[in-house]
């Protein structure tokens, strides 16, 4: 079996390591003769995984004391919703500003608007969301629940370099595609929240952190399974949580462990979007979509500067086990999403198809 290299933005990649370790305990985990998705999400072996997997996040994300952590049923867009139900009613105004530097922030915003005052601060739309858009904290009124922003546009290409200073307002963060890809200060954030299927694990549920003060305010008429008290009281097992998830969101936090934590991996997603960048910039014939200084270091975004020859290079690349290259709807060109699990070789490998894809056009 030969392994492609999966350059897809989500479901992405897990590392090979914690699929082999999966397979390998499926039928029998821990000798009890039956598999980690037949047992109870009560029983002493699954308390076992999920305390595994606050433990090993707190220590690899440095998550302060009065955080919680959740897991919360229903993915990233899921949090769309249950962020303004949790929090919007925080202030009597029920107010909230979004930062729109993408198509999942607009969803986002959209979503909020349900359920309260929705303003956009600033917006990067007009150019095809090709940087984060700047903005001034200290223009927010006072009576504004929370902003809400996303820390890395995995459709652009684009991330924050730095996160701004809310003062008193509670700052939410869509980390989907980078937590635990780079340090960042929690203390900074109100919430953070990660559908599971770009770093983390399987698709389908989301990894909530949330500083303890901002529980407790949701709207009445909050579904209980949605309000993210009912998860902090009862560890995220109210009812039968994606169990299956959690376990592979423990064996992936495992993994980055052994890979020496955040500093190790950090330096390593630098490392290899530095390899493709200066491929991008070097050359002529590639042009990169992102702003240069708000790079990601997560989705590498970029065109051929003759796009006639996109669908030939897909297809090539392709044939050489480099899978799912193709840019987003919103942006076409070539995406080369590069999470936590894309060795530095399948870096290399794309780098070097793409030098030899130009010359063999030019
Ligand atoms: C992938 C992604 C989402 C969507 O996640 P779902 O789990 O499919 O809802 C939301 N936000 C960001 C930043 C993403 O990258």
């Amino acid at each position: 079996m030969t392994r492609i290299f999966n350059f897809g933005a989500g479901p992405a990649m897990l590392p090979t390591a914690v699929m082999e370790k999966a397979q390998q305990e499926f039928l029998d985990y821990n000798n009890m003769g039956a598999s980690v998705i037949e047992i109870s999400h009560r029983s002493k072996e699954f308390d076992a995984i999920i305390n595994e997997a606050d433990a090993l996040l707190t220590e690899l994300a440095s998550i302060p004391e009065n955080y919680k952590i959740l897991y919360v049923h229903g993915g990233a867009q899921m949090q769309f919703s249950a962020v303004p139900l949790n929090l919007i009613n925080r202030l009597p105004a029920r107010k909230a500003a979004y930062v729109e530097s993408g198509n999942f922030a607009k969803l986002a915003a959209k979503e909020a608007a349900r359920y309260g005052n929705i303003t956009t601060l600033a917006s990067s739309e007009a150019t095809n969301y090709n940087c984060i858009p700047a903005f001034d904290a200290a223009a927010l009124d006072a009576d504004t629940s929370y902003v809400h922003i996303t820390s890395n546009n995995t459709i652009y290409g684009t991330r924050w370099q730095q996160f701004p200073d809310t003062g008193e307002i509670p700052l939410v963060a869509d980390m989907t595609s980078e937590l635990l890809s780079r340090k960042i200060d929690i203390s900074k954030f109100g919430i953070i929240f990660a559908g599971l299927q770009k770093n983390l694990g399987p698709a389908g549920l989301a990894c909530v952190i949330i500083r303890d003060d901002l529980l407790g305010h949701a709207l009445p008429e909050t579904p209980s399974l949605l309000n993210y008290k009912t998860y902090a009281d009862q560890h995220s097992l109210a009812n039968t949580n994606n169990t299956f998830a959690i376990y592979m969101m423990k064996l992936v936090l495992e993994w980055l462990r052994d890979q020496g934590g955040l500093d190790a991996i950090e330096a390593q997603n630098e490392s290899k979007a530095a390899l493709l960048y200066a491929a991008i910039d070097n050359s002529p014939f590639y042009q990169g979509t992102a702003h240069i200084d708000h790079r990601s270091a997560m989705n590498v975004t970029f065109n051929l500067t003759n796009p006639d020859l996109l669908d030939e290079f897909l297809s090539q690349a392709l044939a050489r086990g480099l899978y799912a290259l193709k840019g987003h709807r919103n942006v076409g060109g070539i995406r080369a999403s590069i999470y936590n699990a894309m060795p530095r070789e399948g870096c290399q490998a794309l780098v070097d198809f793409m030098q030899e894809f130009e010359k063999n056009n030019t």
